[in-house]
């Protein structure tokens, strides 16, 4: 079975998709072709309340289900989605433009390992026995209620599921806003979900822009925000979720830095620029862009990198041969042109790509620029695109000061055979999701997450816990109690 892209309906809510075309219309556009696929309506303020309100009534009754249960009910949802992978992975190359050959191992099967991972932990969670010689405390770890989740486009299935596993593993509802680009995903987790055994209103998905987003975060039913998106998004999501003092995740943007040190083994530091530039055509917010190179291994790194680049093969997403793909949409592909044009104007030395690839669709080659500065433009912005910036670096202070020189802190490598080098340098880097010798790995045993504008709190591990459930702390007298007077 091939799922059809036009959703049954825009929105599920309560356990059923829901529709209401009084809302605007947003289509639904295949990045490697430009046609129209679906079009789903944004939802009105009914839709919203429905949601809120649904999700509200299920929180109740799901937080007197025993833990054990809980976890049954995703762990089920994770065995769904892996037999169904192959037609998931189908729908997000749809959605997304990212190749299959992608999809196929980092899409779907994340989400199932999030919901695997937290359906597992949730029998587990417990609160403390706090000894005090006579007296004593307990700690009770509550679910916050209704969370919302506000997701960016690049991964529309696994942002849901790293927000929905541990929300609900820990007790809370979801109302879950997928990015407007990439309406279609969320929805068959929702479907899976209730499949699974999820009481209807538990995990609930409306579609929507910007307004929408903002709608949810200020409803004063809602307990806690969860937003993978921009740092200025974010800034405007935090805010608004500080006016009611509300919980809040946020998982922002980046210009990573990825050192390569002269004793690195060349073809594996090489791999790890290329999997940290150009998987998922670049649209990863942990991305590596800032590569800085020793310059006694510079000329070789780059001669290497430009004959790598000519294994890529670009073209029909859904080809399971092809490994690049295009940009989600011509707005992004736009964003990105301007950035390579500012690259080529303020002197940058371009290496490889630089153009848009002569088919329909978004795409752009693979790019890389050398003899980037620490000023220039594409050194300084998150572009979100397949753009590599290469900067030398004589030494490891400087390499160290360089790389975090920039506001944000989400990712950080390095590339060396001396270990204690490794250590040393990733322990001054400041960023919150670090790799040694490898980039972009993202297991869902690991917390992710950033440092500085890059975001606050994490995802994933059993650190995502403490920012999907709160403690309660009861004081228990075992004497009488005194008073003054
Ligand atoms: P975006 O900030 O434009 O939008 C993100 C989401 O926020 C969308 O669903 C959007 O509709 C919603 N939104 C916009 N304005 C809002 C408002 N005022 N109130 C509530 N919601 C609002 O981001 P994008 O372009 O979809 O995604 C790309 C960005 O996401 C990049 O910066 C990337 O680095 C970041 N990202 C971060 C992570 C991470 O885990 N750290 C993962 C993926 C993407």
């Amino acid at each position: 079975m091939m799922y059809d892209p036009q959703p049954t309906a825009s929105h599920y809510v309560n356990g059923a998709y829901l529709e209401d075309t009084s809302g605007t219309p947003i289509p639904v556009i295949y990045p490697a072709t430009g046609e129209v696929i679906a079009t789903v309506y944004a939802a009105t303020p009914a839709v919203i309340d429905a949601a809120l309100a649904a999700a509200e009534a299920a929180q109740k009754l799901w937080a007197k289900v025993s833990p054990r249960e809980r976890g049954r009910v995703l762990t089920r949802a994770a065995q769904i989605m892996r037999e169904r992978n192959h037609d998931l992975s189908v729908l997000e190359t749809r959605d997304t433009g990212k190749p299959l050959q992608e999809t196929l191992v980092a899409d779907a099967t994340s989400g199932a390992d999030a919901l695997e991972y937290f359906g597992g932990i949730a029998a587990g969670l417990t609160g403390e026995h706090i000894p005090l010689g006579e007296d004593w405390v307990y700690t009770i770890r509550e679910a916050l209620g209704v969370c919302v989740g506000i997701g960016a486009w690049n991964y529309p299935t696994q942002i849901a599921c790293w927000k929905g596993a541990p929300a609900l593993a820990c007790g809370n509802a979801m109302v879950f806003k997928p990015s407007e680009t990439t309406p279609l995903c969320a929805l068959k987790i929702a479907e899976i979900l209730t499949e699974a055994g999820a009481p209807a209103g538990l995990f609930n998905v409306v579609q929507g822009m910007g307004e929408v987003g903002s709608a949810l975060v200020t409803d004063p039913r809602v307990a806690k925000v969860s937003l993978t998106g921009s740092v200025p998004t974010g800034r405007k999501v935090y805010a608004a979720a500080a006016e009611q003092m509300k919980h809040v995740t946020m998982e922002l943007g980046g210009k990573s830095p990825l050192v390569i040190f002269d004793d690195a083994d060349l073809d594996n530091a090489v791999s790890g620029a290329i999997n940290g530039n150009f998987y998922s055509s670049g649209q990863v917010c942990s991305n590596g862009t800032r590569v800085f190179v020793q310059k006694g291994i510079k000329e070789a790194f780059l001669a290497r990198l430009a004959e790598r680049l000519k294994n890529a093969v670009i073209g029909d997403p859904l080809d399971e041969a092809t490994s690049f793909g295009p940009m989600v949409s011509e707005r992004q592909m736009q964003i990105v042109q301007g950035y390579i044009n500012k690259g080529r104007a303020e002197g940058a030395r371009l290496i490889s790509g630089g153009g848009r690839v002569e088919r329909d669709g978004f795409f752009l080659e693979p790019t890389v620029f050398a003899d980037v500065t620490d000023d220039m433009t594409i050194a300084r912005e998150e572009i979100f695109g397949p753009v590599m910036a290469v900067l030398d670096f004589d030494t490891e202070a400087e390499a160290i000061a360089r790389a975090n020189a920039t506001e944000f802190g989400l990712s950080a490598g390095v590339f060396t055979r001396d270990l204690s080098r490794a250590h040393r340098v990733i322990g001054q880097l400041r960023a919150g999701s670090c790799f040694i010798n490898s980039y972009n790995d993202a297991p869902v045993e690991a917390p992710f997450g950033g440092v500085k504008a890059s975001g606050v709190g994490r995802e994933n591990s059993k650190a995502a816990l403490d920012h999907w459930s709160q403690l309660k702390s009861v004081y228990v007298r075992m004497g009488d109690v005194e008073a003054a007077f």
